[in-house]
């Protein structure tokens, strides 16, 4: 990677504020020109993130999350170009991929938290899972992928945000859980994923993902054999610009391609104060 990994230094003229008040309020997209223009929209704004840190633009991949949204929004998405959704629920996950076996390049990629009861779902279907926090967790994924003969991207989740209420294993935690998973052949660890602090305050969000990404570079040094930890998932549609300043390699944006979601985010993690706040 001769990409400059530290980016934190920016000038202060230069700081980009979160989007977070735009939450519930982004339109919705109803016609295929709604999606191809609201993801032109996003792309530009990676790419404008990314050029403001010296970075390839080449190296951020956008990963477009269809939670809640029913499968006609996902087939306008297809037709504009969408290949990879993110969902957030595995039934609700694995609910679309029946009802969409006929789109035959539809993939999926699970990124909320799993019972270990509900790995098997994970291993039938997902070609990524970005929200591996437990061993037994990795163990059941293993045993059900080597039973359907496939193998999964996975991606360990991280509590940057020292908030109890969400998922994720402590930064301390995450060497011994690496060492672990190289015995798991199955599984092949992409990198770490985190879900920043919900706060306006985009200091406080930009710190969840400095730490993310320190914590891979130190990690990075005695990784066990096989497992490189190039990529970084953070950001979405209220912060992917400044995870993007800060290294993300992989931005996860629903409502900003799709449209506001019904249901308020305490449905899919436990939220704090502030975030209940912006959520209405
Ligand atoms: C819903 C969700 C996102 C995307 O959130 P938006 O505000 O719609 O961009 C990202 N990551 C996870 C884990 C999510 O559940």
């Amino acid at each position: 990677m001769s990409e400059p990994s530290s980016s934190s230094r920016l000038p202060s003229a230069t700081l980009t504020p979160t989007q977070h008040a735009r939450h519930g309020r982004y339109p919705q997209a109803t016609t295929v020109e709604d999606f191809r223009r609201n993801l032109a929209a996003v792309r530009a704004r990676m790419d404008a993130a990314c050029v403001r840190v010296g970075r390839n633009p080449a190296q951020v991949r956008l990963l477009p999350v269809s939670k809640t949204k029913p499968e006609a929004s996902l087939r306008l998405a297809h037709a504009a170009g969408c290949r990879l959704f993110g969902e957030n629920k595995v039934q609700e996950a694995a609910g679309k991929w029946q009802a969409m076996q006929d789109l035959e390049d539809m993939r999926w990629s699970v990124i909320g938290h799993l019972q270990t009861n509900k790995a098997k779902l994970v291993a039938r279907f997902a070609s990524e899972f970005q929200a591996l926090d437990s061993l037994r967790l990795a163990e059941a994924l293993e045993r059900r992928l080597q039973l359907e003969g496939r193998s999964l991207d996975v991606y360990v989740q991280v509590n940057t945000s020292g908030e109890a209420s969400k998922y994720g294993l402590e930064p301390d935690a995450v060497a011994a859980c690496l060492k672990a998973l190289a015995a798991y052949p199955c599984l092949r660890v992409r990198g770490l994923m985190t879900l920043a602090l919900f706060s306006a305050e985009a200091e406080h969000v930009r710190r969840c993902f400095v730490r993310l990404r320190e914590l891979r570079d130190r990690l990075r040094q005695d990784a066990p054999a096989g497992i490189t930890l190039d990529e970084l998932s953070m950001g979405m549609s209220g912060d992917f610009e400044i995870a993007i300043e800060e290294g993300a390699t992989v931005v996860r944006v629903g409502q900003a391609i799709f449209g506001a979601r019904p249901l308020p985010d305490s449905h899919y993690w436990p939220t704090g104060d502030d975030s209940g706040a912006l959520a209405r």
